[in-house]
């Protein structure tokens, strides 16, 4: 139903984002007037600019609040539950009761503001089916980007998704197939990870040629490709064949240490290509465990240029759905500003998932997904937590019991049990096997 929402401030998403990332102008409406229609943000202003054919419609005021854009997840799996051990539980369940799970996860999402997620692998192509179940009203969740199932080498990382293919052959068939069951986008995964047995994050799991024909057979339909990386090699590849995200990308030798590469994270910037770090509430535990401090290496690569966007993982080991403020608040302990932080969260986030024309600002025409606030995010990137609406295409959604509190601290990894293994990430020692 339509109705007048108004603010001490209304961040549009407007300003401009320059070419080295920064976002300029601020976007912000002081004493704004956000129109919502039955779908769509109608118009967006100064208050006292109200157009007279509003004036008649329900208003409601939000003193001292903020209404900003809803907020974006670049990176989750509905289909991990956050909990110890999302791997095994994964493989331990029906697609039926993987389908109950993610209907679960996106509802979490919608919670707390994330009104669009990217799922960047999941079986059987139930994120299409989720996706779709919540376009069409059936659930109530985000508007969901999907990947389907991660390709990856036989026994590779996250190969109980489903997503095996070594040949040419084979690697352009699943991205047909992907395509024909209706995913968005083709996730590859050009290294190994920390959450399967028989992988490793420094291992280059496809050649050079091989990912070239991924992103050849997946533009052949219009498709980007996210590409999993956290080896060097890996990375480069994935750079070289031309994906338009990288996800993780963490630098990791070939010893298992961190060795951040200039000429490579220039060559990112250089090809346009989007960095989701990944960055969630366990961030703080992980960069204790490994001494490594992330925050250098996302900061570096934001002042050569390379544009650098929120997502969180979530459904990883102790990374439950709902704590995705968290991952935004340790973004700004970082350094970085928490207005550049909204912008990755948001027009910077929803212009790298390609979704960008229709979400991630408050203009009109634009899809009405948007949050008010009880403060000012730009200032305390924490009253984020603090939700009085959360609408999504221009429904509201109200959690279904209490709030979680999103500000909790991450849980550390707690081995044994977990997904996560702990020597991976620990030990810099271990040798290249493959
Ligand atoms: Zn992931």
């Amino acid at each position: 139903m339509p109705e007048v929402l108004t603010a001490p401030r209304v961040i549009t998403g407007d300003g401009t984002v320059t070419g080295d990332g920064t976002v300029t102008g601020g976007g912000t409406v002081t004493g704004g007037a956000v129109v919502i229609g039955d779908r769509t943000v109608d118009w967006a202003g100064p208050a006292e600019a109200l157009p007279a054919e509003y004036a008649a419609l329900p208003r409601t005021d939000y003193p001292g609040s903020t209404i900003m854009p809803g907020l974006i997840d670049s990176h989750v799996h509905l289909g991990f539950d956050g909990g110890p051990n999302p791997a095994a539980r994964m493989r331990g369940e029906t697609d039926e009761q993987q389908l109950v799970l993610m209907l679960r996860s996106a509802r979490e999402l919608l919670g707390v503001g994330v009104t669009t997620a990217r799922d960047l692998g999941a079986r059987a192509y139930l994120d299409v089916v989720v996706r779709d179940a919540i376009a069409g009203g059936l659930a109530r969740g985000p508007r969901m980007v999907v990947a389907a199932r991660p390709i990856t080498v036989t026994g590779g990382h996250c190969w109980f998704m489903g997503g095996e293919a070594d040949s040419e052959d084979d690697l352009r068939r699943m991205v047909r197939t992907h395509h024909k069951h209706g995913a968005d986008l083709i996730k590859v995964m050009s290294t190994g990870g920390f959450m399967t047995t028989g992988s490793a994050p420094w291992y280059a799991q496809f050649t050079s040629a091989q990912l070239a024909v991924i992103v050849e057979e997946a533009g052949r339909v219009d498709k980007p490709v996210a590409a999993h990386a956290h080896g060097i090699e890996g990375i480069r590849r994935a750079v070289e064949a031309g994906v338009s995200t990288l996800e993780h990308c963490s630098f990791v030798t070939e010893t298992n240490e961190r060795r951040f590469d200039e000429a490579l994270a220039a060559r990112i910037a250089e090809r346009k290509i989007f960095v989701c770090p990944t960055i969630n509430v366990n961030a703080p535990y992980v960069a204790k465990l490994t001494g490594i401090a992330v925050g250098e290496h996302l900061m570096a690569m934001h002042e050569m240029g390379v544009r650098i966007i929120t997502g969180t993982d979530a459904g990883i080991d102790n990374t439950p759905h709902h704590q995705y403020v968290g991952a935004l608040e340790y973004l700004v302990s970082l350094g970085f500003q928490p207005g550049e932080v909204l912008a990755m969260a948001t027009t910077e986030a929803a212009a790298a998932l390609g979704v960008g024309a229709i979400t991630g600002r408050l203009a009109p025409g634009y899809d009405a997904d948007l949050i008010v606030v009880d403060g000012d995010p730009r200032t305390d990137i924490a009253v984020l937590g603090k939700l009085h609406r959360v609408i999504a295409r221009g429904r509201d959604y109200r959690p279904d019991s209490g709030r979680f509190d999103v500000s909790a601290p991450g849980t550390p990894f707690a081995a044994p049990g977990h997904s996560v293994d702990l020597r991976l990430l620990t030990e810099a020692t271990r040798r290249r096997q493959a």
